[in-house]
């Protein structure tokens, strides 16, 4: 598989963290460090920020994305969200199936394909989760259950589709605990996904679509991690709320 076919995607997930204020502060100090970012650079941010962040954004190559959508245009869903509303909002990316959905607030693989349609449809750009518990890789069924994730979510996603979509393998194990999985680790299971993506559409879909690993990335180990040949990028949580570790981040992803 050709590498340089792909371009790196290094995406910020703040959760919920941040007010508008601090949002705009943020991505300010962030901009001049990522100016010159060889990879795409996005900033997943609380609803409540988008405006501020984008505001801050105009002018830069920073990307703004949501964290969530719902997967009805409008309606009686108290607090949701639409696919249609952020994009009328100008938001570019969104996440679906973070293993935080998931794990708090009920979000199951059919869930994340009702989002993941949502988002196709109302034109934006979806980074799609999936990521297995320790019990799972303890008991050997990481790849099945990735797999198995990765087809559920992309059921019904056409091939042209697939060039708005990015895979992010998020192992759960490693999401905010200071736990990486090694570059080994994120390799084999990017190439697993990679695997699904060439046995759903064909090789050429494969050799194209981003796979991003997540979970406790930083600055001191993304190189390691983005240089293995099926990892596209990052999903960063923590260290995307720290202007140096993002920047540096984006950097080992430019260098690839
Ligand atoms: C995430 O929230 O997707 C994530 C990977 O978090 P962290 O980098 O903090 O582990």
């Amino acid at each position: 598989m050709n590498k340089a076919k792909r371009k790196a995607v290094i995406a910020g997930n703040w959760k919920m963290n941040k007010t508008p204020a601090e949002a705009k502060e943020l991505i300010t100090a962030i901009a001049p460090l990522v100016k010159d970012a060889g990879c795409e650079v996005v900033a997943c941010v609380p609803y409540v920020d988008i405006a501020a962040a984008q505001e801050a954004a105009k002018g830069t190559n920073i990307h703004i994305g949501a964290e969530n959508c719902h997967w009805e245009k409008s309606g009686a869903f108290t607090g949701e969200i639409s696919a249609e509303m952020l994009k009328a909002c100008g938001v570019e990316y969104v996440i679906t199936g973070h293993s935080e959905r998931r794990t708090y607030f009920g979000d199951t693989d059919v869930t994340v394909q009702k989002r993941t349609r949502a988002a196709l449809d109302a034109g934006l750009t979806v980074i799609v989760c999936v990521g297995e518990y320790l019990e799972q890789r303890e008991q050997g069924i990481t790849g099945e259950l990735v797999a198995l994730q990765t087809k559920i979510a992309l059921g019904g996603v056409t091939k042209e589709e697939l060039s708005r979509i990015i895979i992010a393998y998020e192992p759960v194990w490693a999401i905010g605990t200071g736990r990486t999985a090694t570059a080994a680790q994120a390799n084999e299971v990017c190439a697993i996904i990679r695997g699904v993506i060439a046995e759903l559409y064909d090789a050429d879909a494969a050799e194209a679509v981003t796979i991003q690993y997540g979970g406790s990335m930083n600055a001191g180990n993304a190189a390691e991690l983005v240089a293995q040949p099926d990892v596209d990028g990052g999903l960063i949580g923590g260290a995307s709320l720290k202007p140096a570790d993002f920047a540096a981040i984006v950097e080992a992803a430019t260098k690839g």
